[in-house]
């Protein structure tokens, strides 16, 4: 069963669209396996984002993503790397697909609501930085 890691940005927690997000993913079949409620500091969104450090939006994107609280959460099921990826839809919604999460909520291409790890390695790295093995739930 595989893992990975998705996170509801503070734009749509801000928005009160936790539990429209999460309920996507139920609907998918996609189980919540570990979840938690809490705000970068600048310092963690520069970790966590580390591999876009050379980027122009890389001192935007941080700030924006220590500016209030989001909710990483550890998914699990069959395919669900690239599963949430379908769900979440392109980087900017006005290229993402109808019905996907960011065509649907996200604001623009860097307020885009929610994040999901890329690949099986970035899975366990980006899982690594928020939980601990005993947050695990099952
Ligand atoms: N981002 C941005 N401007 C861009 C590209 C990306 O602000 O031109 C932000 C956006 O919030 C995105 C994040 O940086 O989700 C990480 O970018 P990536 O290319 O990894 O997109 P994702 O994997 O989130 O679709
Ligand atoms: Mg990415």
């Amino acid at each position: 069963m595989e893992r990975t890691l998705s996170i509801i940005k503070p734009d749509a927690v801000e928005r009160n669209l936790i539990g429209n997000i999460i309920k996507r993913f139920e609907d998918a079949g996609i189980k919540i396996v570990a979840m938690k409620l809490l705000k970068l500091s600048k310092a963690q969104a520069e970790a966590f984002y580390a591999v876009h450090k050379e980027r122009p939006f890389y001192g935007e994107l941080t700030d924006y993503m220590s500016s209030g609280p989001c909710v990483p959460m550890i998914l699990e099921g069959e395919g669900v790397i690239l599963k949430n990826r379908e769900i979440m839809g392109a980087t900017d919604p006005k290229e993402a697909a109808a019905g996907t999460i960011r065509a649907d909520l996200a604001i623009d291409k860097e307020k885009n609501s929610v994040h999901g790890s890329d690949a099986p390695e970035t899975a366990a790295q980006e899982i690594a930085f928020f939980f601990t093995e005993y947050e695990l739930a099952g």
